[in-house]
């Protein structure tokens, strides 16, 4: 493990608990460990990138597939009316973990704002 391995990537490696949701060779998503709804899941590339525009072509349409696939099955687990797909990209967007990550959080009537 080096030292610059962010949480994200030991979640990847199984190397500290998560609940994941849903796997594919490329892409992982489990659910946020702080939620700003319950149902706030994150879907994260198996292959670290900083940001959006590092990750591959291929990397890039597997992340969001993966996010297509998901984003109505959220909103029904989560009894929701609605989802926010989001990305903060780069630290002044409020990106914390350096590893591209795609929150989905259920939203519902009258949540009073998003992320
Ligand atoms: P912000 O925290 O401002 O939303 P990010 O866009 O970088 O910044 O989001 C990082 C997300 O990762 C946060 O929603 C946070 O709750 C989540 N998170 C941090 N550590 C874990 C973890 N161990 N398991 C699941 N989610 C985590």
């Amino acid at each position: 493990m080096s030292d610059d391995e962010t949480i994200f990537e030991k979640i990847i490696a199984r190397e500290i608990p998560a609940r994941i949701v849903y796997e594919t060779d490329a892409v992982l998503a489990f659910l946020d460990a702080n939620p700003l709804a319950p149902g706030h899941t994150l879907v994260v590339p198996k292959e670290a990138y900083e940001r959006v525009g590092e990750m591959p072509d291929d990397v890039a349409s597997e992340v969001f597939a993966a996010v297509h696939e998901l984003t109505p099955k959220v909103e029904d687990a989560a009894n929701a009316d609605a989802v926010t797909v989001g990305i903060n990209d780069g630290e002044a967007a409020g990106q914390e973990v350096p590893h591209v990550h795609v929150h989905l959080v259920p939203r519902f009537e009258g949540d009073g704002g998003g992320p």
